[in-house]
This record gives C-alpha cells, structure tokens and sequence, in this order.
C-alpha cells in the first residue's frame, strides 16, 4: 500500500544547530504510524549531521535534497550531483516555482536533473505548478504548487481549494497512471487532512509550517 506522503521543505532556512534541534523536539514527541512516511528535505549542508542524528535516535524520516545538478560529477564548480546526494539521501526536489523563477530553470534543465535522481536511484519529487506544467516522461512523484498559494507569496496566501486540487490531481494520474500525486502550498494541521483524503492525493508538501517540530507533528498526526 503507498503510504501517506508527508515531505518538509525547509528551503533556506536552518544552520546545523536549529536543524538537530528540531530533531530533538520532534524525537521526543514522535509516534511512528506506519501508513505514513516523512520526508525532510533540509539545505545539503545540514543533511549528513542530520541524517546522523536520525539514525542515532533510529527515527522513520526519509531524507530529500531540495536540489540536484543536472551535470554528472566533474569540473563543475558549486554544483552537488545526484551521486553525492545518494550517499545522503533518497529523495529530491526537482522544479519548485521560487527555483524556477529565481534561478530561471528551464523544463529541459529540469528534465535532465530527473534523469540525473533516477540513474542514482533518487526519487525525484516533481514540483508543477499548473495544469499545463510539462511533466518529465519517466515516473516521478508529482507535487502540484501553485505559487500564489504559497504560504510566503504574499498578503491573502491561502490553501488551494480542494476541489480544484482533485480536479488536477485526476488530470495528471490520467496523463501518467503509476504516479504519486501531493498538493502543497499553505497546509497546516488544520488543512491537511481536506488533502489527503481527497482520492488520488498521496500525501502533502510542506514549507513554512514544517519548520517547527511541534507544527509539523501536528500535520503528520493529522494527515
Ligand atoms: P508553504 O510552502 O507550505 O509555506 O506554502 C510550500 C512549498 O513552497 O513547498
């Protein structure tokens, strides 16, 4: 049976310290459900201490990087590619609006970084962020966005109405059957739920309200 998907993108926020903090808060509040599985996805250079400390404490969280080169490994300075990530992690975020609007990346660049995750066994969770987002060819999970519901957007940011999600989540597993649909932009605990029950949504991406231990239990219990 899949299970719930549950992914924090803390995008760039965090030092190593608050990040194994929150570790420490979550840990000690944690009830493992096994129909749920958590995916954190923390800036790369807090994703090894933290990995540590999850393996320390033996908790059930998966690790994701919020980005992959779509270069190999080679003489290309500042990149970190998908072999490097492996050694980490086991999911990556691949096309989140505020990458492809601040770094400009294009669905082609972004195509190759999914072939990139899959060749090194990532799972590529793939941001669209309408219906007409091109969607890459292999299988991927596909997280819908819609930037203006992002939580950070701007004054009046609010959750997607959940019909509309269902409406797109049908459009894109009716395009590609085998994948794994999420809605993400403004969930919390209180919301959350309206999602996941929705019938082809597999779980929730989470921004702003997963960088709280406490918040991000809440919308794990209630998910
Ligand atoms: P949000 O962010 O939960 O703060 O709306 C979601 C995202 O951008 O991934």
């Amino acid at each position: 049976m899949q299970k719930t998907l549950i992914v924090a993108n803390w995008k760039s926020n965090k030092t190593i310290f608050e990040g194994l903090s929150w570790i420490e808060e979550f840990a000690q509040n944690y009830k493992e459900n096994f129909e749920k599985e958590i995916v954190l996805c923390p800036s790369f250079t807090l994703i090894y201490p933290i990995k540590q400390a999850i393996e320390e404490r033996n908790l059930q969280i998966k690790l994701g990087a919020q980005d992959i080169s779509f270069l190999s490994d080679g003489p290309y300075t500042g990149e970190v590619n998908s072999k490097q990530i492996k050694e980490v992690a086991d999911y990556v975020i691949i096309g989140h609006s505020e990458r492809r609007k601040n770094l400009k990346e294009t669905d082609e660049v972004l195509f190759e970084k999914v072939r990139k995750a899959i060749e090194a066994s990532l799972t590529p969770i793939f941001c669209v962020q309408n219906e007409n987002t091109e969607i890459p060819s292999e299988d991927v999970v596909i997280a819908y966005e819609p930037p203006e519901s992002i939580s950070t957007s701007g004054p009046g940011a609010e959750e997607e109405d959940p019909e509309e999600v269902l409406r797109i989540a049908r459009m894109f597993k009716s395009k590609k059957p085998n994948s794994i649909f999420l809605y993400g932009a403004s969930v919390d605990y209180s919301n959350v739920s309206t999602f996941t029950k929705l019938e082809g949504v597999s779980g929730v991406l989470v921004g702003g309200k997963s960088l709280s231990a406490q918040d991000f239990l809440q919308i794990y219990e209630n998910a």
